[in-house]
């Protein structure tokens, strides 16, 4: 059987207009894997937590860079999002339901828990003044004839 890859990478600027484009360009690029909507919608919700979080918690200023990177492998989607901005001092932490340290701007603490239910695995890889990277994997199964 036929073992599908390939790659796309975006840098853009970390401005909460783009996290919607940025969302749909994954979408568009798993299109090609035939995911089902409920698939669709699961990648669309941790690739819209992840990139949210680069912009408003890795970065003060809006003319820093986020890095999207989306790779295929045959029925694997690996989405990465990357930020050089504050880092995660305790990465664990972070990662627990309800962890904010934003509260007072009405941030509800579960964009990690979010990107835990609607993906496969992630992995969250920060160093303190370094930055971020959030490397998310969903395997989109297909029957042959479907
Ligand atoms: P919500 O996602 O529900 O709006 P939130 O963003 O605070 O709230 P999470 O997405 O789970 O919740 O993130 C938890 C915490 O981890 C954040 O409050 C922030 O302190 C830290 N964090 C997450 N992503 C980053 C990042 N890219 N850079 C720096 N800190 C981050
Ligand atoms: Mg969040």
């Amino acid at each position: 059987m036929e073992n599908k890859t390939n790659k796309m990478h975006l840098t853009f600027d970390a401005k909460s207009v783009n996290e919607a484009f940025a969302r749909m360009t994954v979408m568009a690029f798993m299109t090609d894997m035939n995911p089902t909507l409920d698939e669709l919608e699961d990648v669309k919700t941790a690739v819209s937590e992840a990139v949210t979080n680069a912009i408003i918690h890795g970065y003060e200023d809006e003319n820093e860079q986020v890095e999207l990177s989306c790779r295929r492998e045959g029925e694997k989607l690996i989405v990465i999002v990357e930020d050089k901005g504050v880092g995660i001092p305790d990465v664990e932490e972070a990662r627990q339901p309800f962890y904010t340290t934003k509260p007072e701007q009405e941030r509800s603490g579960m964009g990690f828990a979010f990107m835990e239910a609607f993906m496969d695995e992630i992995q969250v890889v920060s160093k303190v003044g370094e930055g971020t990277r959030v490397t998310m994997t969903k395997y989109i199964a297909r029957d042959c004839d479907q």
